[in-house]
Parts: C-alpha cells; sequence; structure tokens
C-alpha cells in the first residue's frame, strides 16, 4: 500500500468513526468518547485535509454541523440555519481569528467584540409570534432539528408571553438548554435510587431530559435556559449589535446571562482567563467562552462556511484532566445496598480543585479500564463535577501492580454479597451502611427535602444512637440536636421547623422519599395519582400496579414487596405516631400531556372565569394561548355566544371545547 493509500484508508476510518460518535452524542444523548478524545479526532482529520485537500470528502464532518434531527419528533426548519463555531483551543488561535477577521474587512479595522460563556449545553431554538411562544426545537443538523415545543415550555426561566407591550410580529431566538450540578447529582441519586445508569454528565442529562417523548418527565427536571443569539425579528425592530441585542433580550423578558464582556480582543482574553481560573464557582459547566465581532453589519460582510459563522469562535478551555497514580480502592455500600468501587488517588490538583478520590463506578467498568493498584491513571473531573477515572496508561504499568479483587463480604455488615448482573449488593436490611445512606437519602432534596439536615449530620445523629430509622427523624426534639457538635440554637430550630414543615405531605412526596427500589419522583408521582391515598397503597396487588401506564413489572415487584413486609409497615406506622399527616394525592393536572406546548383559543363569555383568566391558566402550565385559529391551533374553547373563531375552528377540523371540558383537562 502506497502512503496516500494509506492515509486515504485512515480518512474514510476517521469520518466513520466521527459519525458513529455524532451519533451517540446527539441522537442517543450517550456519548461513547470523552470530548477532548473526540476534538483530538476530529483535529486529525481537518490535519489530513490540509495536507491533502484533494481527497477531502464534499460531506466531510469538518464541513457541516454534526447533529441528526431524530424522526421521532416533527421537523422544524430553521431560517437562517443554526450553525457551529470554530474553535480556539490556543491563545495563537484567538489571534488568528482576530487578524483574519481584519484582514476580511480590510487591514486595521478597530473590531470590538463581546465575549460570552459557553454553555455547555444543548442549542435551542425559541420562536415567539406576536410575542407569544410559538415553537421550540432543537439544532439538529442546522438545517432541520426536532420539534421539542411541548418540552421547551415547560423550562421555567422561559417566558411563553414577552414582556413587551407592541411585541414583533416574529421573533426567534437561539440559546442553550443546560442543567446545573445540583439538579444533575439529585437526577443522579435518583437514577441510582431505580438502578439506572447514571447521566455522565450535565450536558447529557439536559440533552436527555429535554428530547422526551412525554413532556411530563422534562416538567420534573428542572432545565435552566440562556439566550445568546437572533434568528430573525419582523416587525419593525431594528437591532444592529450584540450589546444591544442582549439589552432588548433583557427587556422583554427572555433569560440572558450576566456574565459577558464588551471591548477589544485583549479584553476577551482577560475574560476567558478569568473564567478559565474561576469556572469551579459556577453551579453549571461551560467549556469555554465564545468572543464574536459585535456589529451586525460586519458580520454580514464576514459571512459563513457551511459549518461555522466567520464572526465568532469558541475559545475552549483545557480539558480538565491529570495523570495520578491510584492506590488503592475503597467499597463504598449504596442505599439500595449496591457496592462502588472508590479509587483512592495520589492527591493532584485539577483545574484548581484538588482531587484524591475518583469513581470507578462498578466492577464491569474496571473490566474495561483493565486498571491495577499502583497503574497511573487519566482523572477526569467529569462534567466539573464528580473526578472519575477514564483511561489506565497500560505502558506505565509496575512490576508489583495488584489486582482489584471485588469484595466477598460487604465492607460494612460483613454479610454475602450477592451478584446482579454488573452490580454487587448487600442484601442484608439490617446493614449499617445502608440504613446510613436510607437516611441521608431521606431528608436530601430527592426525599423529603429537608433544608439544612446534610450528610454529616445524619452521620453524627446515628453515631450518636439519636436516629436509628427515619421514623426517628420526626421525633427529634431541639435538646437531641443540641447533643450534635457544632449545632447552635438558631441552626437547631431551622431544622426541627423544617422537619415540622414535612409533617404534612402528599402521598407521593412519602413514596419517593421512602428509597423504594425502583420508584424515583416520576414513578411516585405515578403510583401515588393511581391509589390516591396510603390505605389503598396497602391494598393494591402487584397485577393492578403493572397496569398503571410506565409501571412494569418490576417497579410492580418493589412497590408490592416494600407495602406487604411488615417492617415498612412499622416504619410508616410510626412516622404516623409522630403526627406524619398523608394526604391524598390531588387528581393531578397532568400538565405536559394536555396543556403544555398546545395551543388554545378561547372565544365566547364563559361562566367561570374571564379569557384573560384562562389565558393565564393555560400559560401557567406551559401552554400557548392565542387570539386567532389557525392550523397550528389544538383546542378551541367555546363559551356562550361564540362567533366566526368557532366557525373556523370547525372547517380546520380544531377541537373544540366547552368550559366544563376544559375545565377537566386542566383538572380543576
Ligand atoms: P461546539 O459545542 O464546539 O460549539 C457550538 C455550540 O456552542 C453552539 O451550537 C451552541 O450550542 C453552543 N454555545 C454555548 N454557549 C454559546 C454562546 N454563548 N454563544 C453561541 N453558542 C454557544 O460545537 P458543536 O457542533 O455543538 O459540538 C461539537 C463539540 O461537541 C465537539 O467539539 C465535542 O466537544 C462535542 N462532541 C462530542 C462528542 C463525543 O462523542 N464526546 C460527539 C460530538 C460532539
Amino acid at each position: 500500500m502506497t502512503e496516500k493509500e494509506k492515509v486515504i484508508n485512515r480518512y474514510r476510518e476517521l469520518i466513520k468513526l466521527i459519525e458513529k460518535y455524532n451519533y451517540h452524542y446527539y441522537n442517543l444523548d450517550k456519548p461513547l468518547v470523552d470530548d477532548s478524545k473526540y476534538d483530538s479526532i476530529i483535529h486529525e482529520l481537518i490535519d489530513i485535509e490540509r495536507k491533502y485537500p484533494d481527497i477531502k470528502a464534499a460531506d466531510s464532518p469538518t464541513e457541516k454541523v454534526g447533529g441528526f434531527a431524530s424522526e421521532l419528533f416533527s421537523e422544524a426548519p430553521h431560517d437562517p440555519p443554526m450553525l457551529s463555531l470554530g474553535n480556539a483551543f490556543i491563545e495563537k488561535e484567538l489571534i488568528d481569528f482576530d487578524e483574519r477577521c481584519k484582514k476580511k474587512l480590510e487591514n486595521g479595522y478597530a473590531i470590538s467584540y463581546f465575549g460570552e460563556l459557553k454553555f455547555d449545553g444543548l442549542a435551542v431554538e425559541v420562536i415567539y409570534e406576536n410575542g407569544r411562544f410559538s415553537r421550540g426545537s432543537t439544532r439538529g443538523n442546522g438545517y432541520t432539528g426536532e420539534d421539542i415545543s411541548a418540552n421547551i415550555a415547560t423550562i421555567k426561566d422561559l417566558p411563553l408571553s414577552l414582556n413587551i407591550e407592541n411585541p414583533p410580529a416574529f421573533l426567534s431566538v437561539r440559546g442553550e438548554v443546560f442543567m446545573t450540578h445540583d439538579e444533575f447529582e439529585r437526577l443522579n441519586i435518583i437514577k441510582e435510587s431505580i438502578d439506572e445508569a447514571p447521566f455522565a454528565n450535565p450536558r447529557n442529562a439536559a440533552a436527555g431530559s429535554l428530547r422526551q417523548l412525554n413532556a411530563g418527565i422534562t416538567a420534573e427536571r428542572d432545565l435552566k435556559i440562556i439566550l445568546y443569539a437572533l434568528g430573525k425579528i419582523e416587525g419593525g425592530i431594528e437591532i444592529s449589535n450584540q450589546k444591544q441585542m442582549f439589552e432588548y433580550f433583557k427587556n422583554i423578558g427572555l433569560p440572558v446571562s450576566d456574565k459577558t464582556v464588551f471591548g477589544s480582543i485583549d479584553e476577551t482574553k482577560e475574560f476567558y482567563n478569568y473564567w478559565n481560573q474561576n469556572r469551579h464557582t459556577l453551579n453549571f459547566d461551560i467549556d469555554g467562552v465564545v468572543i464574536k465581532v459585535n456589529e451586525f453589519g460586519l458580520r454580514d460582510s464576514l459571512g459563513s462556511t457551511s459549518k461555522s459563522p466567520r464572526w465568532a469562535i469558541a475559545w475552549k478551555f483545557p480539558a480538565k484532566t491529570a495523570i495520578t497514580v491510584l492506590n488503592s480502592v475503597d467499597f463504598q455500600v449504596g442505599r439500595t445496598g449496591i457496592i462502588t468501587p472508590v479509587a483512592n488517588l495520589d492527591p493532584i490538583n485539577i483545574g484548581g480543585v484538588l482531587v484524591k478520590r475518583a469513581t470507578l463506578h462498578n466492577f464491569q467498568e474496571i473490566e474495561r479500564l483493565d486498571i491495577k493498584i499502583g497503574d497511573s491513571v487519566l482523572v477526569k473531573r467529569a462534567g466539573d463535577v464528580i473526578p472519575k477515572v477514564v483511561e489506565t496508561l497500560h505502558d506505565k504499568r509496575p512490576a508489583n501492580a495488584g489486582k482489584i479483587v471485588p469484595p466477598e463480604k460487604c465492607p460494612s455488615c460483613s454479610r454475602e454479597l450477592s451478584r446482579e448482573d454488573i452490580y454487587i449488593r448487600c442484601i442484608n436490611p439490617e446493614c449499617e451502611a445502608k440504613k446510613i445512606e436510607g437516611l441521608k437519602f431521606f431528608v436530601s432534596k430527592s426525599g423529603m427535602d429537608i433544608e439544612s439536615f446534610g450528610p454529616e449530620l445524619i452521620i453524627r445523629l446515628y453515631n450518636a444512637g439519636i436516629i436509628k430509622s427515619i421514623s426517628d427523624i420526626f421525633n427529634l426534639t431541639k435538646d437531641d440536636l443540641l447533643k450534635v457538635e457544632r449545632m447552635g440554637d438558631k441552626l437547631a430550630e431551622k431544622i426541627l421547623k423544617s422537619i415540622n414543615s414535612r409533617k404534612r405531605i402528599p402521598l407521593s412526596l412519602l413514596l419517593r422519599s421512602l428509597g423504594i427500589r425502583n420508584t424515583g419522583d416520576h414513578v411516585a408521582k405515578l403510583v401515588a395519582r393511581h391509589v390516591k391515598n396510603l390505605k389503598n397503597l396497602y391494598k393494591i396487588t402487584r397485577e393492578e400496579l403493572n397496569r398503571i401506564d410506565e409501571v412494569g413489572p418490576e417497579i410492580a415487584d418493589s412497590v408490592f414487596s416494600f407495602f406487604n413486609n411488615k417492617d415498612s409497615v412499622k416504619i410508616i406506622d410510626s412516622m404516623i405516631k409522630s403526627g406524619l399527616i398523608v394526604e391524598e394525592e390531588q387528581a393531578v393536572k397532568d400538565v405536559a400531556a394536555s396543556v403544555a406546548g398546545k395551543t388554545f383559543v378561547f372565544t365566547g363569555t364563559m361562566n367561570s372565569f374571564s379569557r384573560k383568566e384562562a389565558e393565564d391558566m393555560v400559560e401557567g402550565m406551559g401552554g400557548r394561548a392565542s387570539g386567532s385559529v389557525s392550523k397550528k391551533t389544538d383546542y378551541l374553547v367555546a363559551g356562550e355566544s361564540h362567533g366566526s373563531k368557532y366557525d373556523k375552528a370547525v372547517q380546520l377540523g380544531v377541537t373544540i371545547l366547552t368550559e366544563d371540558e376544559f375545565l377537566s383537562l386542566i383538572g380543576e
């Protein structure tokens, strides 16, 4: 094979690999490799294309936006297209970018730049027609995305009507949907409790949560949105630069970042350096900064390639990885008894944080990494949150490297462990480690959400013999709390107040806090809505549980077994004796399914509310209220003496609801 043929083979191989990685990253929200590995492959491809321009494929990944629009959603075309961004990894590449801009705009032109954080999430477009939310979509391949209106409408920070008297007839804006570290951790705790694989990082968690077929699931996850670009505006409003656009967005109620810089290229360098040092102070991930030419007129002169605009560049932060040595492995017992191997490392500074421990996830992962005690390992502060071991450097393996032997007995209670596919689990219900983890979960945000009651306090109270089971939490007195080190009067009162506020709760809140396997927040709500009260929960059969929509046999089995176990019954009884009142689950307004993302038009006179009140109700539930009937209208709600809108709805085949039907749809 000639040298050139070898290059061609490698080139084709790289394209195939990138396509595979793109599919897993954009379509399945489950990346196969981490971003630095992906970026290095893209770089190898770019290098080949530079050296051998004649072999470059017309549809090379370097020429197009990497995403897909899944067929599971309806198509959402983008006009203008939603492009990607060129990247800079070192300062020289930023300087080159500035030079390129100046050259194109005739040498010496003083360019003002606008610098923003590069949010590590999922790019979306949101459209407002006459000031009302009308569509939300993903970027997809840049030209066509996925219509995820119902999901986007559930994001609390996104207004469904713009705060402006004379809104533009049409406004499309672009931005990023992302997840905070707190929410990411909360979701992964729930995932662990239902034995599901955790999300790899907040970006995938955000993308996976947003691209749900059931918008109800999206609504239960606290997603954030930040808008940073204008697609199109119609209706006489002129915006001529990024700075002005930010002001306008802010004024009309669109969420924008307050961390930006405006100035020369040198000022954007300072901005980059500052955030490279201080990114850990943010409660969300950023993977760099984006530097954009401020004036839209100049942007037009610079234009775009098929993949990215020439007037902007993403200056990425260096990957947060470091090489260190694995000294030993601890085995941690989780709440459900799953044993997690945790690596003890030679302490190493990664991106300003001292890392001593990193997760190894499970024993299958240890095999996959082929890792031994004494190995040099590549550690990554994944998604800026929990450090993890991502690679073993086998060529550095010392002769005396020791095998990691999975434990046979529980490190906490010493009882025999059981093996269940990739997991090793302690099944002793009396295991102390499991009990402590169960207590930590009970008070946590994903459980009862008791304020100021952290995991440290649980350990101290448990070790002092003050709490042994979750029912003891409701019997805690101020004196009990004051026995614990570093507990002051004020804090004790605050904790007691918070516990008291959880003495009257809906059934679903109790259900999700009990730590039943396979039963997180969503399942708890489904079951509670079905059975309505605690009494029925004790009576329900496995079969009936299984018949609840989205409840499979495993969930049915876990819930059934829990409520037919005399120890669990004893704990719940004792909580009730301590004053816990479990309220009937309200017939829930199934916001997501029936209202969110749907367009309602009201006509005629209603008996129970004014039209404005009805519109507010719909919008409060994530739906849209529109003044006129069109093909996009989902429901026409017809009151008394309705007019021409009714005829139009009949003509277009729009579903028509009476006032009573509307009330029952929204659960009133
Ligand atoms: P990109 O993430 O490098 O940059 C473009 C994106 O930045 C925009 O689409 C937008 O979503 C986002 N962005 C965030 N803040 C912004 C702001 N203030 N202004 C403008 N845009 C902002 O490019 P991409 O095409 O979205 O993705 C490519 C990157 O994704 C790769 O470099 C890699 O890191 C990652 N990726 C990873 C895998 C994998 O398997 N791990 C696969 C595909 C892509």
